[in-house]
């Protein structure tokens, strides 16, 4: 697991040290702490890891029509959308259309995945329901840390305030570094917060759009180019495991097997999102943070935040290019019952889609691996 999932980029060998009977893991850098994992002989004296999700062939027999019984589901739209969509950089606008905001477009397959979900017997939560933050911590919170941090990355005097949005400098900015503070890491550890600690899911689903680069939000770039990929966690780099965290985090993932349920979970699902969708698999501009994993060609390992932290199989969905010409035109058709036609192609509402060839997917897996019998 170590060569062909987590460490794919290499792991120093004095972080972890795979002997025949045991394996010796740094703990502590400062302190020179290590722990040594023994082996069990056998599959009686294995212990297993302490967890609190159950994998797909735990679960008792689905009942009729409903092979998603008993199954907790968190779903996870991804960023915050509303009023912090343009923070996030997860806004663009054409013309005097509606603006395309991310978060917006997560929360509302969410919704309609929801109610799919529950009428197959699935018990569904929210990682989050609105457009606000599940952290009640705000960017000026974190001036201070910021100030530090880009003091630490060679800024010594860092600028308060980002000039305005064509600034070069804004990365070095206080204000800059401390939204990022607020939306990328303290919101995602607090959704991780809640999912461990209190939703305690079987499985969470991430559900995201993906884009090509648009350029100017205000003027924005649309392509022709669509395509879909799935994420699970993996592919540290070699120096994230440096982190005593981070390699800590991915050995509690390793051991607690989360890997055998997510990634046949990941490729079942994107079987049947390419069966609705038809979209070509997303290939990576490079293979430097991510490996392909599985057999369908469409999922890849990455480390994520949000797929190391929740404690439980995490499948990250990635369908759609928003500032392709088709998806664009989709999401200004909005939701809506049937078929349309967008751009020559009858077609059904983007959110419908998406939603239904998650939920079709989930079915595919559960009813296999519980033995429904329908
Ligand atoms: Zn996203």
């Amino acid at each position: 697991m170590i060569n062909d999932v987590y460490g794919t980029h290499g792991c120093a060998p004095d972080l972890i040290e795979i002997k025949d009977d045991s394996a010796r893991i740094l703990m502590n850098r400062d302190a020179q702490k290590f722990f040594t994992l023994r082996f069990a002989g056998g599959t009686v004296e294995r212990k297993l890891v302490p967890r609190l999700w159950r994998p797909a062939k735990s679960l008792p027999p689905a009942g009729s029509g409903k092979p998603l019984s008993g199954l907790k589901i968190a779903l996870d739209p991804g960023h915050l959308g509303g009023k912090w969509a343009k923070m996030e950089e997860r806004w663009f606008q054409v013309g005097d259309s509606q603006p395309v905001q991310e978060g917006d477009l997560t929360l509302r397959v969410a919704r309609l995945l929801a109610t799919r979900l529950r009428d197959l017997g699935a018990k569904v939560s929210f990682v989050r329901n609105d457009d606000e933050p599940t952290t009640a911590k705000r960017p000026d919170d974190f001036r201070e840390l910021a100030r530090k941090i880009l003091i630490r990355n060679g800024v010594p005097r860092p600028r308060a305030e980002v000039l305005d949005s064509t600034d070069p400098e804004k990365e070095k900015t206080i204000r800059w570094q401390s939204e990022i503070l607020f939306y990328r890491y303290n919101e995602i550890r607090r959704r991780a917060a809640l999912v461990n600690f209190k939703l305690h899911p079987d499985l969470v689903l991430c559900l995201h759009f993906n884009a090509e680069g648009w350029g100017d939000p205000a003027n924005p770039t649309l392509t022709d180019t669509n395509h879909l990929h799935l994420l699970v966690n993996g592919s540290y780099l070699a120096e994230e495991l440096e982190f005593d965290d981070e390699r800590f985090e991915m050995i509690r993932r390793l051991l607690s097997r989360t890997y055998d349920e997510e990634l046949p979970l990941a490729d079942t699902i994107s079987s049947a999102m390419v069966r609705e969708t038809a979209l070509p698999p997303y290939a990576y501009p490079t293979t430097n943070s991510t490996t392909k994993v599985g057999n369908s060609g469409y999922v890849y390992a990455r480390n994520l935040l949000a797929t190391r932290l929740y404690r439980c199989p995490v499948v990250y969905c990635e369908p759609y290019v928003m500032n392709s010409k088709d998806v664009f035109a989709r999401i200004q058709a909005s939701d809506y019952e049937g078929t349309r036609n967008i751009n020559g192609v009858q077609r059904k509402s983007i959110f419908r889609e998406y939603a239904d060839s998650v939920a079709d997917g989930l079915v595919d897996y559960y009813s296999k691996a519980r033995g429904s019998g329908d």
